[in-house]
């Protein structure tokens, strides 16, 4: 997610903004802009930004100082155009555009009290719950976002454009990362990550808090709390897997952890080999953190065709499998007749790392030694992240064992979790109130799951 606030070429910077995000989804884009009018005017539409926007001279028609913008990771929500954010709700007294990351882990519950109320939804994710929360309540519009945010269970980061201003929203937990910049010429944005900061010229000033809403008023940030129940437990696998390297998540570098991650790995399960590999693009940092500890050569083993996405984000098992093949190609002449150790940042379903171990054993490898820079993934996740069924993860079907037998590797090993525990304090310490979402390596879910724990008859 990226906003503007304060600038008059809000639709362009934050066209840059989700740029540097598409990593995080690729199913749909879109931009809602509030103009001088009081009208909010919305471009949008599914699959990569470029696709949603091709000629970037067409944001010029949506004028206003003040933007909100999204891509689209689907982990809650049918496909298709109508879960595409932002979400437009206008009503007769005001108007709402809504991006939203996360998973409301309450939604049924909230959705038939709500439908039961007259509440008519457009869309099947989460986004809108809150307008219809808030127009359920009375007072002035913070009163009443707080009131309604005090209601929603899970991860949940608001971007809430109103005739008001944008506003900023992070859960209690700050399980989604969310910061905020200042722009050289004038205003401020939020964003997923920091790496979109530096493309539209914004410095970094600070995360939002958990618990925090955020907003700007007479050129200034103000900040209200809707809940002072607030812990940090941002997602690890945002370390993991998800953000870019050259984003700081609660001002820890996304790169220097996986760099860590690769070291710890080193120490616990090193094996001889004559070269390190990383799983391009993710693990690569990790890899590097390896060979050195090794003191091994870090090769370019496989390629990656830029031009197709992320597998694991895609919404299919036949679509994750025509992914792998598309996207990762091996280099021959680098890995014919050499004992390798393949380091990956995580498995999932198996799918990438099977199909790695084949492809580079066609290429003439001798030994395929796969090292993991994070714990096996056991549980679901019910955050945002798409591994929400149980019988989907490998690690959960299959002991270490059966998992290198499935993968065909000469040998596998994950990081454990006290190696990422210690890579995180090593990049950076971990401050008291400030930890780590560990709950699909560990079980242990850092929000009230009592009310309604999975969505869509997904089950733990
Ligand atoms: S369960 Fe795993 S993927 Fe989900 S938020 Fe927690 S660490 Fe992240």
């Amino acid at each position: 997610m990226f906003a503007v606030i304060g600038n008059p070429n809000a639709a362009s910077l934050t066209y840059y903004g989700l740029h540097s995000l598409q990593h995080r989804g690729q199913e749909g884009a879109g931009i809602s802009v509030l103009n001088a009018n009081g009208d909010i005017n919305t471009i949008k539409g599914e699959g990569l930004l470029t696709d949603v926007v091709s000629d970037p001279a067409i944001l010029g028609k949506l004028s206003g100082s003040y933007s909100v913008g999204h891509i689209r990771y689907p982990s809650n929500g049918a496909k298709g155009y109508d879960n595409v954010q932002p979400l437009m709700m206008k009503m007769s007294d005001e108007k709402f555009a809504i991006a939203y990351n996360g998973n409301i882990t309450n939604t049924i519950a909230l959705r038939s009290e709500l439908e039961d109320q007259g509440s008519v939804f457009h869309a099947s994710g989460d986004a809108e719950i809150l307008v219809h929360l808030m127009r359920r309540k009375k007072g002035a519009f913070l009163d009443r976002l707080k009131a309604s945010l005090l209601e929603l269970e899970g991860a949940f980061n608001y971007f809430i454009l109103h005739d008001s201003g944008v506003y900023a929203v992070r859960d209690r937990k700050g399980i989604r990362p969310l910061c905020i910049g200042k722009l050289t010429d004038g205003g401020y944005v939020f964003a997923s990550e920091t790496c979109a900061l530096g493309i539209v010229g914004a410095t970094y000033i600070r995360d939002v808090m958990p618990g925090e809403i955020v907003y700007v008023e007479d050129g200034k940030i103000m900040s209200t709390f809707f809940t002072d129940d607030c812990l940090h437990a941002i997602c690890l696998m945002e370390y993991v897997y998800f953000a870019r390297p050259d984003s700081d998540l609660e001002e820890r570098n996304v790169h220097s952890f996986r760099k860590q991650s690769g070291i710890e790995l080193y120490h616990e399960s090193h094996v001889d080999a004559d070269m390190v590999i990383g799983v391009p693009d993710s693990s690569i940092s990790a890899a590097t953190g390896y060979a050195e500890a090794a003191g091994l050569p870090n090769e370019m083993g496989l390629i990656k065709n830029r031009y197709v996405g992320r597998t694991f984000i895609k919404p299919t098992q036949a679509l994750r499998e025509q992914g792998v093949r598309m996207k990762l190609a091996p280099i021959p002449s680098v890995v014919k007749g050499k004992r390798l150790v393949v380091i990956d940042d995580s498995i999932v379903r198996g799918t990438t790392s099977r199909r790695i171990v084949q492809m580079l054993r066609d290429a003439g490898a001798t030994e395929i030694h796969m090292r993991v820079s994070s714990p096996p993934i056991m549980y679901p996740c019910v955050y945002g992240v798409d591994t929400s069924h149980r019988e989907d993860l490998l690690a959960h079907q299959l002991d270490l064992e059966e998992m290198r037998r499935h993968i065909k590797a000469d040998s596998l090993e994950f990081l454990s979790r006290e190696g990422t525990v210690k890579a995180l304090q090593r990049s950076k310490s971990l401050g008291p109130n400030c930890g780590v979402c560990m709950a699909c390596f560990t079980g242990e879910y850092p929000t009230d799951l009592s009310a309604e724990s999975f969505k869509n008859g997904k089950q733990a």
